[in-house]
């Protein structure tokens, strides 16, 4: 077994078989072994390929100028913090602490609480699973246990997705929302004596959603990213590692990822046709692995998509509805509606030039076995 050393503590890349909370994940299959071996000889490699390196902010400029000044500049305060700041905050806020530490029990209940009040709509505790960090991000993650934290993300502006006219991305302010309020929760544990590391979402160095099914929060979608009870597919996580011991969530099962076996309206509409069919065995994991290439190529021709998404009739009617629907009349709810839209892109200019993209990234990038998770 594997150990790396982050701040005089060794870290424990696999887990131990007792901790490996993937196995308790209700219907999703699994290889263990090979899951670590991928990770032992190939860990993953960071998620967002445009941002990668020194074009990124030619990237930002070029393809979200529209939401750059309003959206996605006010979230740089909370990236500077997390990269530069936090570690000295944290030293000095855990040892201004006087008295005894608290009790985890007590303080995991006052943490869902405060992380409500700062706008949080999901919070739950699981093991870091360091299969699922990025190679090189681990003093990110310092802590083995991880609070995961979802955030609703706004539904009036995800329904106009994809706004081809505006090309504009659905919602980059939950970024901001919650890349602010994960920075306060965090200072929040500090005050209480117990030291953490907090990461916003779109950091690219975990997979979160990983995190946030052992963290019971929800099930895997078939898009490849989270479905929870209370909005389907809209919402975006956000981690905080931890040096306390709070009681553990367990895995999850609301009938959600059985009922995207039934739907598969995202895998029908993407324009990509960046998720698979069908499911397929990668890295250890049976699920529909997104193509990471084939949709960014796609997001980056046309500066928005999200389309998965708006397609979910668990985010246009509310998962309740949806399943009670189901359970009734064994079908879909809006299912023929939402087939019957049409591809906004087809017809606007630049279309051909947008599928020569795709077919080419199918070309290139037809296996997604790549080291790339995505955030699916
Ligand atoms: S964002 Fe668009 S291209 Fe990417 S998976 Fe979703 S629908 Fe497909
Ligand atoms: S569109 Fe259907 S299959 Fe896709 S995530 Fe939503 S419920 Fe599941």
């Amino acid at each position: 077994m594997r150990l790396r050393e982050y701040r005089g503590q060794r870290v424990r890349f696999r887990p131990a078989l007792d901790e490996d909370r993937v196995a308790l994940i209700p219907g999703v299959g699994y290889r263990p072994d090979e899951l670590n071996l991928c990770s032992e000889v190939e860990p993953l490699l960071e998620n967002v390929p445009p941002l990668r390196g020194p074009n990124a902010l030619k990237y930002v400029w070029t393809h979200h100028r529209r939401e750059a000044l309003t959206e996605i500049l006010p979230a740089a305060p909370a990236l500077v913090y997390m990269d530069t700041l936090q570690n000295r905050v944290d030293a000095h806020m855990v040892k201004k602490h006087v008295g005894p530490r608290p009790d985890p029990a007590q303080l995991k209940k006052d943490i869902i609480e405060h992380a409500a009040a700062l706008g949080f709509s999901h919070c739950g505790v699981t093991l870091l699973d360091r299969r699922f960090v990025v190679e090189g991000s681990d003093e990110g993650f310092p802590y083995p246990r991880a609070i995961v934290l979802g955030m609703e993300m706004h539904r009036e502006w995800l329904m106009q997705a994809p706004n081809y006219r505006l090309r504009r991305y659905p919602d980059y302010d939950v970024y901001r929302r919650a890349g602010g309020a994960v920075h306060r929760l965090a200072n929040f544990i500090r005050r209480q004596g117990v030291s953490c590391s907090a990461r916003v979402p779109f950091n690219g160095a975990a997979v979160y959603p990983v995190h946030a099914i052992t963290a019971g929060l929800g099930e895997l979608g078939a898009f490849g990213g989270v479905v929870t009870p209370e909005f389907g597919p809209r919402q975006r996580f956000c981690m905080i590692t931890l040096d306390a011991e709070l009681p553990l969530d367990s895995p999850r099962d609301f009938g959600l990822a059985e009922f995207c076996e039934k739907c598969l309206l995202c895998v029908a509409k993407c324009p990509a046709k960046a998720i698979p069919e069908k499911p397929l065995w990668w890295r250890g994991v049976y699920k529909r692995k997104v193509n990471d290439l084939k949709c960014w190529a796609f997001f980056t021709a046309w500066h928005t998509c999200a389309v998965c998404i708006n397609a979910c009739p668990l985010h246009r009617y509310g998962p309740l509805e949806v399943l009670d629907h189901y359970e009734r009349t064994g079908e879909v709810k809006g299912y023929e509606e939402i087939m019957a839209e049409k591809p906004a892109y087809r017809g606007t200019p630049g279309s051909e030039e947008l599928l020569e993209i795709v077919r080419e990234s199918e070309l290139k990038g037809g296996s997604p076995g790549s080291r790339m998770e995505g955030h699916r």
